[in-house]
């Protein structure tokens, strides 16, 4: 028996019966000899992590543009930060912890630069629309390496469902989606106080009563409430009470941080980033990078562009932007 083997066995003898086994997986694309060694979901989070798209994801924007300063949070710490919240539930109620972890790598590499501002004007310049889940499949179905990483079922869903409307077919997928507001909203909190645009003290009081008064605490409820409340059941639910006060959270920060404040102002600014450089090399495709202009026959230099684009990191958004449209005598770095 392989140690792969062995390690299905034990999935089988201590996880929940509502938990996806790793040896019941509903495969990959392409067929490949299994690991000796790793589940399919063990390598299915190491190829993420090995990915070009996960090291980009260290230089874009989460909320605050990243040259501000080294201790906000960037893409790359918000999705860490994820996979640990969504590890711990998914221990904690016996589910498949390698799935929870390799989706929560996994479900912003599709992430455009600039955090959600980039996010909005591609979804208003492209004829397709753009959602950056559905980019993060992209990648690792076709982007990453040209072919993609040929990752399991499992692992592709709940990616793709990790926000939007619709739930992830797994427990594992479902914990993802919690997973991701609880983290962003707390860092995001710690994060505004640390730019001066938010004061802890204006939270909303019945937020600060029923989730706590610090990051600390509230990450703590919000993860106990999810496991008392799933432990040993079909779904993943928070308690009513518990996911108002989140959700009351949540709108707080849209109206304070998202929408109105300093931060989102900056950010506001790479607007017409993104689009001098869509119109860039919408009309000069020859000049995307080789491993893009290799997919402009079969799918069409809308969609190119759109992927070139959403790849970039920040400051290559930027550079390429100055490279492109400032004198180089004006160039400052
Ligand atoms: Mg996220």
């Amino acid at each position: 028996m392989s140690i792969r083997q062995e390690w299905e066995r034990i999935e089988k003898l201590i996880l929940s019966p509502h938990a996806s086994l790793s040896s019941m997986t509903a495969g990959r694309e392409v067929w490949e000899e299994p690991c000796s060694v790793r589940t399919d979901f063990q390598r299915d989070r190491d190829r993420i992590i090995h990915s070009k798209a996960f090291r980009r994801l260290k230089h874009k924007t989460q909320v605050f543009i990243s040259p501000e300063g080294d201790h906000y949070r960037t893409r790359l710490t918000h999705t860490l930060e994820v996979a640990q919240v969504a590890r711990t539930i998914s221990r904690a109620l016996k589910l498949n912890e390698d799935l929870t972890e390799a989706i929560a790598l996994g479900h912003d590499l599709g992430h455009t630069p600039f955090g959600h501002t980039g996010e909005k004007v591609l979804d208003e310049i492209c004829s397709f629309g753009f959602r950056h889940r559905e980019q993060s499949l992209r990648v690792v179905e076709k982007l990453e390496n040209g072919r993609g990483l040929n990752l399991t079922h499992e692992v592709r869903d709940g990616i793709l469902y990790h926000s939007g409307g619709k739930s992830a077919q797994t427990l594992e997928g479902q914990i993802v989606h919690f997973s991701d507001r609880i983290a962003y909203i707390n860092h995001d909190i710690e994060d505004a106080q640390r730019a001066g645009i938010l004061d802890e003290k204006a939270l909303p009081k019945s937020c600060v009563e029923i989730l706590g008064s610090s990051k600390r605490e509230r990450i703590n409820t919000m993860i106990n409430d999810i496991i008392s409340n799933s432990y040993d059941k079909d779904y993943v639910k928070m308690s009513e009470n518990v996911q108002e006060e989140t959700h009351k959270l949540r709108n707080f920060l849209f109206e304070t941080v998202y929408v109105a404040s300093k931060a989102k102002i900056e950010v506001c600014k790479t607007d017409n980033i993104i689009k001098a450089l869509f119109r860039y090399f919408s009309s000069n495709p020859e000049e995307l990078s080789q491993e893009y202009r290799l997919m402009l026959e079969a799918d069409g230099k809308e969609r190119v562009v759109t992927d070139y684009i959403a790849g970039m990191t920040d400051r290559y958004a930027i550079s390429t932007f100055a490279q492109l449209y400032i004198p180089s005598a004006w160039q400052v770095n």
